[in-house]
């Protein structure tokens, strides 16, 4: 047995210290093909974004980076519509920003209301439950929504400091209301928060309008930046109620108290290091909140419903039936088709992937085995795009029907 044998210069000389051998993929390239990621995420990522993601790495704490993350605020603070200050990129996915918004704005014991009509609701419910919330929920069955008198009743009933709504329903293929649901929660002193992951720069939201409190959204949809950052922004009420709690946010990584001193935020002279953000990630981003600004974002919500429009359209010529009946609940971004008859939806997915290298998705957490799912965002948000989803598509709806057998 070789063991290592420390003398006073270290590890002996001449004596292996390595007992396990380098892994064999080191004497292989690294492999990533090119795919059409035309599924609800992560979608493909433009040169220039990805251009910006590549250049040299500098220090998180240099001048320059924090010049980047100004930009980065202001980048957000036009796609969220808001001129809340306390905005920022979480160095983390999306569920970062979600797990950031709940630690930091409700204590162990309060109530929160969750509006549940497919995963998110679900996942934000788990979260609450597990950092000590006591959590409310609202359910419908995927593709449901809620009406604002629904919701005003459930806030009177629970009183709760929080409710969250998603607002484009990833899963199902959803885009909800957010008229009013502000005014409503505020009137029942509860924050309004709400996911912006699958729809931001799709589907039409103001948050300062919206009178939302807290946003959030992630980087690799509609963005078309590479996954890994977050932006969410906290309104005055927002932050109101998290900077005067009474208990540490159970998160170190996550407390917003550094945080916005990170992010320069917090009017101190002095950012402190707190961790180290994902600097390529952060350069990725701040060129793809620069497309969004330079497209501007009433042109980018009116060319993704077009592109949708026009999509749904060869879906239905298809024969297929798209899962959201009423157009307007449609997200522009992922469109969700019911599996049609006769097709195992597995088999679809893989014969598309193997033959047009082009992911597709099925559901996920409650919409498993009911719905198909396409994303056409941001940069693959175009009607080549959509022409080709729909040839694949009937492409494998002519090869993949099952045998009545
Ligand atoms: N919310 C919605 C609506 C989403 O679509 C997603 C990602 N599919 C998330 C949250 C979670 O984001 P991430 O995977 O980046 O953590």
């Amino acid at each position: 047995v070789i063991s290592a044998r420390s003398t006073k210069h270290g590890v002996h000389r001449g004596m292996s210290s390595v007992t396990i051998p380098p892994p064999a993929f080191c004497h292989r390239p690294l492999e990533a093909p090119f795919r059409y990621l035309f599924g609800p995420g992560p979608s493909n990522v433009p040169p220039r974004v990805l251009a910006a993601g590549g250049r040299p790495i500098i220090g998180h704490m240099h001048s320059e980076m924090f010049g980047i993350m100004n930009d980065i605020k202001k980048g957000i603070q036009y796609a969220f519509q808001t001129s809340n200050n306390m905005t920022l990129a979480m160095s983390g996915s999306g569920h970062t920003a979600m797990e950031c918004a709940l630690f930091n704005i409700v204590e162990p014991g309060e109530s929160v209301l969750v509006a549940i009509n497919g995963i998110w609701g679900e996942r934000v419910a788990e979260i609450a439950e597990r950092m000590g919330a006591k959590v409310h929920t609202l359910v419908k069955t995927p593709g449901g929504h809620f009406t604002n008198a629904e919701i005003e009743q459930a806030l009177a009933k629970h009183k709760p400091v929080l409710f969250f709504l998603t607002h484009g329903e990833s899963s199902a293929g959803l885009v909800h209301p957010v008229d009013g649901i502000g005014d409503i929660c505020h009137k029942y002193n509860c924050l309004l928060l709400v996911d912006s992951v699958a729809s931001l720069g799709a589907a039409p939201l103001l948050m300062d309008q919206q009178n939302i409190d807290i946003l959030y959204t992630g980087s690799q949809k509609a963005l078309n930046a590479p996954p890994g950052t977050a932006p969410i922004s906290f309104s005055e009420r927002a932050c109101h109620k998290m900077f005067n709690r009474k208990t540490k946010p159970v998160s170190y990584l996550l407390d917003m108290t550094n945080l916005s001193n990170y992010w320069g935020n917090d009017g101190k002279p002095e950012r402190i290091y707190h961790h180290t953000g994902p600097v390529s990630g952060f350069f990725a981003l701040r060129e793809s909140l620069a497309i969004l600004a330079e497209t501007g974002l009433e042109n980018s919500w009116k060319h993704h419903t077009e592109v949708a429009e026009y999509f749904w359209k060869g879906l239905e010529d298809l024969g297929l039936k798209l899962f959201i009946k009423d157009k307007d609940l449609r997200l522009p971004s992922v469109t969700t088709i019911a599996i049609p008859e006769g097709y195992n939806w597995k088999e679809l997915l893989a014969y598309i992937m193997k033959h047009h290298r082009i992911e597709f998705t099925g559901g996920l957490g409650p919409s498993v085995g009911m719905l198909l799912r396409i994303g056409l965002m941001g940069y693959n948000c175009n009607k080549a795009n959509a022409a080709m989803a729909l040839a694949a598509l009937e492409d494998a709806l002519k090869q993949c029907r099952m045998s009545k057998a």
